[in-house]
């Protein structure tokens, strides 16, 4: 009886409720802990806390959700070791997000709290912002995944440098390791060294020296300016999708709606895609906002990061410019929040938690009934279907500032350029143009796309790409032990890779790449005494490379940019004159069914870059496929009509906007068991659909994805045409769960997401 007694041990106090550190999802879920009576007054929602865990009972980290009192049974409940943070780093808000994240993209807890949490208070170590110094910078390349086979060590770094860059030697101190662990890391390919040493100047000006109201907005941005400021002092959440050309002059209106926002005591925060060009916009934003304005994004060194995130925390910056990450600084009582060129692939996670920029603002503006603002000259299918069914209010703006027409485009037809005799990656016409402009000494800038890493089939002669049959998006091929095969990423369907094109029967057949590197040496070859400025993610690695090409190329220094995606978006030259757009096709048959959303974007941002001062601007876009409707309708800049053909296409197939796609991927290293524990995970899913009351869904797959193995590691996909709903999470949920359970995924990693 003495037995009984013990177990029955009720006891009056309080409890937490707890998540834990090192849970793998499928054991992801809230603990309850007792707190010791001395403890009582540290413990408190959003802090952090070492609890004891598993068999064990090893001591981990955990964040404390709730904390309720009553009764427990002493027996049945551990206690809370320790606390770890000096006070609630994440408020409630942040602790809905960190819900709201695992919710709606299937992460642990802590995958969320790492997104939140700067890495420095997320280690509990106080580092202040070093001064300028030599440094070595490392931060993590720009891959999907990170290999499962890390050391503890290793794993402690990795984590560290999520959404930052630091030295090495901030990293070691942080993370108690030695060099040789990061050293190793960059060998294996998982982190980036910057080539240089750099030191940490901040060119920023620190006190405002302009004044919003010396803005004088045209009469459409004051009509667009006045129905936003509606949405803006509205007692409720909006959102508002600005629709403006390139060069309308949107950030003129961001500049104006901070300030009024600003003016009724609220905080703002304005979203680039990009970190090239996070320096223009501080700088303005500064210009108009001294100190108040803050900024954030995944280069800034720890230091600088933390400093950030502390005057942010404080309330003396209340004006937060950043890129991706930037979405979770701890503002309060928001008012605006501005998600410039919102269409932007870059605004999506591609790593847990795989979140999209957009949905986290929502629910931020949603809690702080502040107004959510996306603006774009392309915005995406998705928003602007959002405005055309009067979810979002829409506003547009048809006009450059300048009153200069758009650029003409002119479509180059490189098949010509070919059988002309030109084997070169210019057309006769864009190096007489570029001439012209070394000439006049005005500037002109070389976009080279090389988004994606499948390479499609086109045939030289006729231009015909090779399709998939059922989905009509183009194949992309793949190369094996037993010979090239085209596969079509959407549904599987496979094919093999004949060296000729199936139209025309001729032997030109075309599948490669080229590097910005090898353009800027034939440009160099054409014109010997331009200067060549060359802007990629290999010219751009070090701290301030951006300011100082983009400073650099501004001043005139350089009569030419050669570059990616990373300078056609949001820039400002107004001495640019001529754009050239080279290799487009790559991203038109990208290998997936925004390939087109994403070239026509692309082209319009590109475009956009010519001619913004008083000098007109022109284009020359160079293509194999000269005809295709898609080039044609971006020459044109007719967004419009690019939308509603692409609507058709979408609807008509089933895609977004029309459905929501979430992806499930299972890895292993041995193929066969990946393949199999992928069909084995349709029937866990379609069973634990049958529970539930229907819902439509169509589930494509499953399919090999990528080419052989990515870190020893092949991996199939299904692909789920769904409804992003409450019970469709659950049932993923649950089918997640039960697969880690299962025999057949013993080895296996599974993980679904959103795209
Ligand atoms: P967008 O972001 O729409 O492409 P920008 O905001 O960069 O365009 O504006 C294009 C150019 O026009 C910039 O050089 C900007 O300074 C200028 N501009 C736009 N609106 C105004 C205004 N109201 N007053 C003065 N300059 C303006
Ligand atoms: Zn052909
Ligand atoms: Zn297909």
């Amino acid at each position: 009886m003495d037995n009984h007694t013990n177990q029955e041990q009720v006891i009056k106090g309080k409890t937490a409720q707890i998540a834990v550190e090192k849970a793998l999802y499928s054991f992801d879920r809230l603990y309850s802990y007792a707190i010791p009576y001395e403890l009582e007054d540290a413990v408190e929602p959003g802090r952090r806390v070492l609890v004891p865990f598993g068999r064990g009972s090893r001591k981990i980290a955990g964040l404390v959700f709730n904390v309720q009192n009553g009764e427990y049974n002493a027996t049945e409940i551990k206690k809370i070791s320790d606390v770890i943070d000096e006070e609630a780093y994440i408020n409630p808000e942040m602790l809905e997000l960190i819900k709201w994240l695992k919710a709606n993209t299937f992460c642990t807890y802590y995958n969320a709290v790492r997104c939140i949490l700067p890495p420095v208070l997320r280690s509990g170590t106080n580092l202040s912002p070093l001064k300028g110094k030599t440094e070595k910078i490392v931060r993590l390349c720009e891959t999907e995944e990170i290999p499962e086979n890390l050391t503890p060590k290793q794993k402690t770094v990795v984590e560290a440098l999520e959404n930052t860059s630091a030295s090495v030697k901030e990293i070691c101190y942080l993370c108690g390791v030695t060099p040789a662990v990061v050293t190793n890391l960059v060998k294996k390919g998982i982190l980036q060294e910057s080539a240089q040493e750099v030191a940490l100047n901040e060119t920023e000006p620190e006190i405002a020296d302009r004044d919003i109201d010396e803005i004088i907005l045209t009469e459409s941005q004051a009509g667009v300016f006045e129905s936003l400021k509606t949405l803006l002092n509205s007692s409720e959440a909006k959102c508002g999708l600005l629709h403006g050309i390139t060069g309308s002059g949107k950030t003129s209106v961001f500049i104006k709606l901070v300030g009024e926002a600003l003016k009724s005591g609220k905080s703002a925060m304005i979203l680039v895609p990009e970190i090239s060009l996070t320096p223009q916009t501080i700088a303005i934003f500064k210009g108009f906002f001294g100190d108040n304005a803050a900024v954030i994004h995944s280069g800034l060194s720890m230091g600088k990061r933390t400093a950030e995130y502390k005057r942010i925390r404080e309330g003396s910056a209340r004006i937060v410019v950043g890129t991706r990450s930037a979405v979770f600084a701890p503002l309060e009582n928001i008012g605006i929040i501005v998600i410039d060129e919102e269409g932007e692939h870059t605004y999506k996670s591609e790593r847990s938690p795989r979140y999209h920029v957009r949905d986290i603002a929502k629910q931020r503006c949603f809690r702080h009934k502040a107004m959510l603002l996306l603006a774009s000259a392309t915005p995406s299918m998705e928003s602007y279907r959002n405005a055309r069914i009067g979810k979002y209010s829409l506003l547009e703006l048809n006009e450059r500032y300048s009153g200069n027409a758009l650029p003409d485009v002119r479509i180059i037809d490189m098949k010509l350029e070919q059988a002309m005799g030109n084997k070169g990656n210019f057309s006769r016409i864009l190096l007489e143009q570029l001439k012209s402009n070394l000439e006049k000494g005005e500037q002109s800038l070389i976009l080279l796309n090389r988004r994606g890493f499948h390479t499609f089939i086109c045939c030289i002669a006729c231009g015909e790409v090779a399709m998939c049959p059922h989905c009509g998006v183009p194949m992309t091929a793949h190369k094996s032990p037993y010979g090239t095969k085209l596969s079509c990423h959407y549904c599987g369907y496979l094919k093999k890779y004949t060296e000729q094109c199936e139209k025309c029967n001729s032997r030109f057949i075309r599948q490669t790449g080229t590097g910005t590197q090898r353009i800027e040496e034939e440009l160099q070859e054409y014109f010997p005494s331009a200067r060549i400025l060359r802007m990629d993610a290999d010219t751009t690695m070090t701290k301030g490379a951006y300011e100082r090409g983009f400073n650099s190329f501004g001043n005139r220094e350089y009569d030419i940019m050669v570059g990616t995606q990373m300078v056609a978006k949001g820039l400002d030259f107004p001495n640019v004159t001529l754009v050239g757009i080279l290799l487009i096709d790559n991203s038109l048959y990208a290998g997936d069914y925004v390939g087109y959303e994403r070239t026509f974007s692309l082209i319009t941002q590109v475009v956009g870059r010519a001619g913004r001062g008083d000098k007109k601007g022109r284009a020359f876009l160079q293509t194999f496929t000269p005809e295709h409707y898609v080039l044609r309708l971006a020459a044109e800049q007719d967004y419009r009509g690019f939308y509603l053909e692409e609507e058709t296409i979408r609807q008509a197939l089933l895609f977004p906007p029309f459905c929501d796609l979430c992806v499930v991927e299972i890895c292993d290293v041995v193929e066969q068991n990946a393949a199999g524990a992928s069909f084995a995970f349709a029937e866990i899913f379609e069973n634990a659909l049958k529970s539930i009351n229907p819902i439509p869904i169509r589930i494509l797959g499953p399919v090999k994805s990528g080419v052989g193995s990515i870190n020893g590691r092949f991996r199939y996909r299904l692909m789920l045409k769904c409804k992003n709903s409450p019970p469709f999470r659950d049932v993923m949920s649950k089918s997640l769960i039960s697969a880690h359970y299962d025999k057949r995924f013993e080895y296996c990693k599974v993980n679904a997401w959103f795209v």
